[in-house]
């Protein structure tokens, strides 16, 4: 059974001999092993349950280990990276030899981000090789926030995790790719649309461009084991409901306002930030899974900045 703890030497020992390790970031916990050997890798992808064709993103801790990893950096990459890094923004880049292809699940291309969770920063800093850390959950589920939420899920099949507390943005990166240096939004995250708008100008998204690859984007992810239903007209969606034990999760409590006295209501904010939804998230969807109910009716937040992320993941995880 996998021990909580802060110890960095620790954490640091058990990655230089090929062990894997639950590491906090700012967006989700992410499950940490060697990224430069096939074998470690490999056991990420065990742990998980995750499909082989499912690509792992690289954490490294300085721009100068980007070089070393890919063969082309475009001018907008550079852009972003200046602006973003180390943050909750992952780019995908043409790779070199030295990335193994069951990083990569065959492609040319590899992703990589600096995250800015002081932990794991200096965790990276310590080592030599970049960490391939898919969120630290089982396939599909719902991704983690807080070490314990790693030790409910996969607390059986490691070692150790690294508890940095709660992530503070809440939800997995934003991740850019670039067809003719072109840079294309492939998964919408913790970095919002306007905040890269204000360094690209107009950006593409893989809707616009839909020649470029984007893998692991399977409709149905993030999920908890109760079912869940997005909504955006909650009354509606709970009327063909009738009968069975459901909690409505909304952004804030206002919004329960129409619903009558007996349903159980949960909200992911006191007043509506949609930051704080964010954050709150997952840990939500953890809580209300462990209680039971038939069905999670959860509603659609507005469509802007980082509500764009939250709504993808609600309409994932509802599929
Ligand atoms: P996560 O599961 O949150 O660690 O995110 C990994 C995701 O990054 C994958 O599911 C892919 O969608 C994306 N990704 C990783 N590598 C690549 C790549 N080479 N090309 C395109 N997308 C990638
Ligand atoms: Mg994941």
């Amino acid at each position: 059974m996998a021990k909580l703890g802060t110890n960095l030497d620790k954490a640091a020992e058990l990655l230089r001999n090929d062990e894997l390790v639950a590491i906090p970031t700012e967006t989700v916990y992410g499950l940490a092993g060697n990224g430069l050997k096939s074998d470690t890798i490999s056991k990420i992808y065990m742990v998980k349950n995750r499909p082989p064709g499912n690509p792992l993103i690289l954490h490294i801790a300085s721009v100068n280990q980007l070089e070393s990893l890919v063969t082309k950096i475009p001018e907008a990459a550079i852009k972003l990276a200046e602006k973003f890094w180390p943050g909750p923004l992952t780019l995908v880049l043409p790779k070199n030899n030295v990335v193994p292809g069951i990083a990569t699940a065959g492609l040319n291309t590899v992703a990589v981000r600096i995250p800015s969770h002081e932990m794991t920063l200096k965790l990276l800093s310590m080592l030599d090789f970049p960490l391939a850390a898919p969120s630290a959950n089982l396939s599909n589920r719902v991704s983690p926030t807080t070490a314990e939420h790693v030790h409910f899920q996969i607390g059986k099949r490691i070692k150790y995790i690294l508890d940095g507390g709660q992530c503070s943005k809440g939800i997995e990166s934003t991740i850019i790719g670039f067809k003719d240096e072109i840079p294309i939004i492939l998964r919408h995250g913790a970095l919002s649309i306007d905040k890269i708008k204000q360094v690209l100008g107009k950006v593409l998204t893989k809707n616009d461009h839909n020649s470029i690859l984007a893998p692991g984007m399977a409709p149905k992810h993030y999920s908890p084991k109760t079912r869940l239903i997005a909504s955006d007209n909650i009354k509606r969606t709970i009327t063909g409901l009738n009968g069975l034990d459901i909690v409505v999760l909304t952004l804030c409590p206002n919004n329960h306002n129409t619903l009558e006295s007996e349903i159980s209501k949960a909200s992911l904010t006191s007043n509506g930030d949609l930051s704080e939804a964010a954050f709150n998230l997952y840990d939500k969807l953890f809580l209300l899974d462990k209680m039971n109910f038939d069905c999670i009716v959860a509603e659609y937040v507005p469509e802007v900045g980082i509500g764009i992320s939250i709504n993808d993941r609600l309409r994932r995880a509802s599929n």
